[in-house]
């Protein structure tokens, strides 16, 4: 019986947690419900709702703009570069060089905001960039900087948001 009553206030904690509107709440009982979990929960469908098409293939789809393309390419002004995912900042416009490689070019991120990921897709062995907070895909990061840092942060201007505010 004790078990059974246990279930029941997990259940009733879990489904009033759930029709809270307040993304807080859902978001710390998701965290304390599902300890391994440490990304945004969406579905497929509730990104598809919020992404353009374009941001949805590359950032949940692991897509790549074409070289020359993105709107950041060639962008420098001073500000910060947010995950167009889920606004967490990234990149500092300090930490962003002319690469000339085609796509927007940092040689470091913000302090936790990137997970780093082993990627042997397309015949190459590159170390693919994400979000840590979306788990959304932001580009590949190589090791031929031409900085003190060495890095060379390749993203696509289509996983990123510029904004002037510190
Ligand atoms: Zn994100």
């Amino acid at each position: 019986m004790k078990v059974l009553h246990l279930l029941y206030v997990v259940i009733v904690l879990f489904t009033s947690c759930q029709s809270n509107k307040d993304g807080n709440t859902l978001k710390e009982s998701t965290k304390n419900m599902n300890s391994h979990t440490k990304f945004t929960e969406k579905t497929d469908a509730e990104w598809k709702k919020e992404l353009s098409p374009e941001q949805y293939h590359i950032l949940r789809e692991n897509g790549t703009e074409a070289p020359h393309t993105g709107k950041y390419n060639l962008h420098f002004e001073n500000g910060n570069y947010y995950c167009a995912g889920c606004n967490q900042k990234l990149f500092n416009s300090e930490a962003k060089f002319r690469s000339n490689c085609g796509w927007p070019s940092f040689d470091e991120a913000i302090a936790g905001s990137i997970a780093y990921k082993e990627d042997n897709s397309h015949g190459m062995h590159r170390t693919e960039i994400r979000c840590t907070k979306c788990n959304g895909h932001i580009g590949h990061v190589f090791n031929d900087g031409p900085t003190e840092t060495g890095k060379r942060y390749c993203v696509n201007s289509i996983s990123i948001q510029f904004n002037t505010q510190k």
